[in-house]
């Protein structure tokens, strides 16, 4: 069985990429701070020692914005509207393998992060990049997905107030729980508010 991310990777339309190199030049690891991902990485964690091996970290965030302010100014506007800013611990890198024509120079070679990327609707992309409007289409999905689900939420609590019947009581629970995870799983994204 395929995993998520090759799911992902096989609905996404590759021809949107216009190659302009932006995702590699200047990003953020908005879930761990450079040091945890160096730690991870010693630990023997794949995706940190693959980051930690194509990454370097820019000496500051004006160094960054040197190189690409609309990318920085993006990422610090989000993180900020999302209450998740942190100026002390936000870092942003570049990548090593990266040329000056904006092509990857270990394209054959490049690690599974990079394969993936972007792996969902809610991977902050640089501004202009061709799978913008894609990625807004699959935010909707997963914002349609998460309201049937608080929809189907709310019938199954009007059915459980009408009967007593355990199998039906326990397969509402189920179901439940399934629900449960899909709001779950956006919570970051404020799926309670949807
Ligand atoms: S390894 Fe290649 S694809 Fe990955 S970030 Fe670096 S230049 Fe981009
Ligand atoms: S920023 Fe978007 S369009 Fe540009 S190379 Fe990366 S994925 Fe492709």
């Amino acid at each position: 069985m395929n995993s998520y991310e090759e799911n992902y990777i096989n609905k996404r339309p590759q021809s949107l990429c216009k190659m302009c190199g932006k995702c590699c030049k200047v990003i953020t690891n908005t879930k761990y701070t450079y040091q945890e991902i160096l730690t991870m990485a010693e630990e023997g964690n794949e995706y940190a020692q693959d980051f930690a091996k194509i990454f370097e970290p820019y000496p500051s965030v004006e160094a960054a914005r040197e190189v690409d302010a609309e990318i920085v100014d993006n990422i610090i506007n989000r993180l900020k509207d999302s209450n998740r800013y942190n100026e002390k611990t936000l870092t942003f890198y570049k990548c090593r393998y990266l040329l000056p024509n904006n092509m990857c120079s270990i394209y054959e070679e490049r690690p599974k992060l990079c394969i993936y990327c972007p792996s969902s609707g809610w991977v902050v992309t640089p501004p202009g990049c061709g799978f913008e409007a894609w990625l807004f289409l699959k935010r909707e999905e997963d914002m349609q997905k998460v309201r049937h689900a608080k929809e189907e939420l709310l019938d199954l609590k009007i059915m459980k107030q009408k009967t007593n019947d355990e199998k039906l009581i326990k397969k509402i629970d189920s179901v439940e729980k399934t629900i449960h995870r899909t709001i779950e799983m956006f919570s970051e994204q404020g799926s309670k508010y949807w």
